[in-house]
């Protein structure tokens, strides 16, 4: 859309409010509104003031003047407001002098924009393409209390075998267990008509569904498959999705939660995140005579992705949580090969003949992790693989087909596994983030505050007493 045809579709749908949205470091869409009054043409040049202050990551007060600049191509009619409201998706600049906005370097949108301008600038391919899988659970109930020495949690699923009928659930005998979710028709399933309203408001939204499921988790998870897209529109779908997601739920007296390992023992939410390399319209990953069907270029990438992955992790799988989810057992990734079947690899080959389909799968991120940031340093990581030439199977990261979980100890010394811990990402990636700097698509002062952000999160984590260390240690 033009300003101007956005200004025709916003009258035509009777909108009275424009919300302006941008995502802050860490991934979370913030928000503020004015009357349709206040949006001219103009307004997708000029921007719209607001005080960068506050934004986790952003500024400081003494120089907090900020503008959002909407994208015309994002123009959406919220649907979760009562009062109809037209909504832009925003990068960030500087409000510097004359015309000239200077984009915001902290900005994870203005980011993810440069990474695309610096595939194109770097003659490897035109265009990249990410399609990612985001799960995440459905709670009937949460509760959480978090005093100065001890943090409690505790969920209920109306779905769930151990929510006998409590707060209020009626116990129909129907109780899905842990690891049993992945998928039983109703009644187990309790969450048809919920994912797949998420679904028709998704594609209602301009965001094209392929495939709504349960997930192996028994207390309530599910996942909903949006078609791929390029990096940056496919961030900018993923903030949508993460946003009808959690407002679907609500309006059902629900809650959905991103978070990657909410409940011990049974799978974490995971996101998946597909990605291919075109040139000139053409698929750059396949060639029928290579393993899986997949090209030099393909392998390059991969090895990129896969030296880089200890520091690629403090993004793509960027909270303490994360760490939960990265352990065997729950089909999540713990170890640093490719594999053309293996889901415990982090890097899975789908198996396909077709060439456009040709792609990769890396398993490690999770929904939490800001898209933006990590489908552009997945991109970075790849094309450093490229120039490089990182031939994976030189460096001990496969092919490997067998089933990693059984991996005997010796031969799981000769492969990497990924960090188990944020504190360890964190400092992979101040080892190793000169690849994310070609092109100025991140800035050290960006990385900077990303990772003193990061590290106050594992402090918050660090310092307190747990409930298990009550179980454990409390009669030591
Ligand atoms: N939930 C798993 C993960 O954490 C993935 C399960 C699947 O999609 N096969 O990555
Ligand atoms: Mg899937
Ligand atoms: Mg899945
Ligand atoms: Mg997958």
């Amino acid at each position: 859309m033009t300003p101007e045809e956005v200004l025709q579709f916003a009258k035509e749908r009777g909108a009275k409010m424009v919300d302006f949205k941008f995502v802050d470091l860490p991934g979370t869409w913030q928000h503020f509104s004015v009357p349709l009054h206040e949006l001219d043409e103009e307004t997708f040049v000029e921007g719209k003031y607001f005080d960068g202050s506050s934004i986790r990551g952003f500024q400081t007060i003494d120089d907090s003047d900020m503008l959002v600049i909407p994208d015309p191509d994002t123009a959406f009619m919220d649907p979760f407001t009562s009062i109809p409201t037209l909504s832009l998706i925003c990068t960030v600049a500087h409000p510097g002098p004359g015309a000239h906005k200077q984009p915001y370097s902290r900005d994870p949108r203005t980011i993810a924009r440069k990474a695309e301008a610096y595939l194109r600038s770097s003659g490897i391919a035109d265009v990249s393409y990410f399609g990612p899988e985001a799960e995440f659970f459905v709670f009937d109930n949460v509760r959480f209390s978090s005093t100065q020495n001890v943090q409690y949690a505790e969920v209920d699923s109306d779905e769930a075998h151990w929510n006998n009928g409590r707060n209020g659930g009626v116990n129909l005998g129907h109780r899905l267990r842990p690891k049993e979710g992945y998928f039983p028709v109703p009644p187990s399933d309790t969450l048809q008509d919920l994912r797949s309203e998420m679904v028709l408001t998704l594609e209602e939204l301009g965001v094209p569904v392929e495939a709504q499921h349960h997930e192996v988790g028994g207390a309530g998870q599910c996942e909903i498959d949006i078609r791929y897209n390029t990096l940056v529109r496919t961030a900018d779908n993923l903030m949508i999705y993460k946003y009808v997601v959690k407002n679907t739920a609500r309006k059902h007296g629900k809650t959905a939660t991103f978070m990657p390992k909410p409940i011990f023992g049974d799978n974490g939410s995971g996101m998946h995140v597909h990605q291919s390399l075109w040139k000139d319209e053409r698929p750059l990953f396949y060639d029928p005579e290579g393993y899986a069907g997949l090209s030099q270029t393909a392998r390059y990438y991969i090895g990129g992705l896969l030296m880089h992955a200890p520091a690629l992790l403090a993004i793509a799988a960027s909270t303490t949580n994360s760490y939960k989810r990265l352990v065997p057992g729950f089909e999540a990734p713990v170890n640093l090969v490719f594999s053309k079947a293996n889901r415990s690899a982090a890097v899975r080959i789908p198996n396909t003949d077709c060439p456009s389909a040709k792609r990769i799968e890396f398993r490690p991120p999770d929904p939490t992790a800001n898209p933006y940031l990590t489908f552009a340093a997945l991109l970075m990581a790849g094309l450093d693989g490229i120039r490089r030439k990182i031939e994976p199977s030189e460096h001990g990261f496969g092919p490997v087909d067998r089933d990693l979980y059984h991996l005997s100890p010796e031969e799981l010394r000769e492969i990497g596994s990924v960090p188990g811990s944020l504190e360890e990402a964190l400092k992979a990636l101040e080892d190793d983030h000169a690849f994310l700097l070609e092109g100025d698509v991140f800035t050290t002062d960006v990385l900077e505050h990303y990772v003193e952000l990061k590290r106050a999160q594992v402090n918050e984590v660090r310092m307190r007493p747990v409930p298990i260390e009550f179980a454990l240690y409390y009669d030591a």
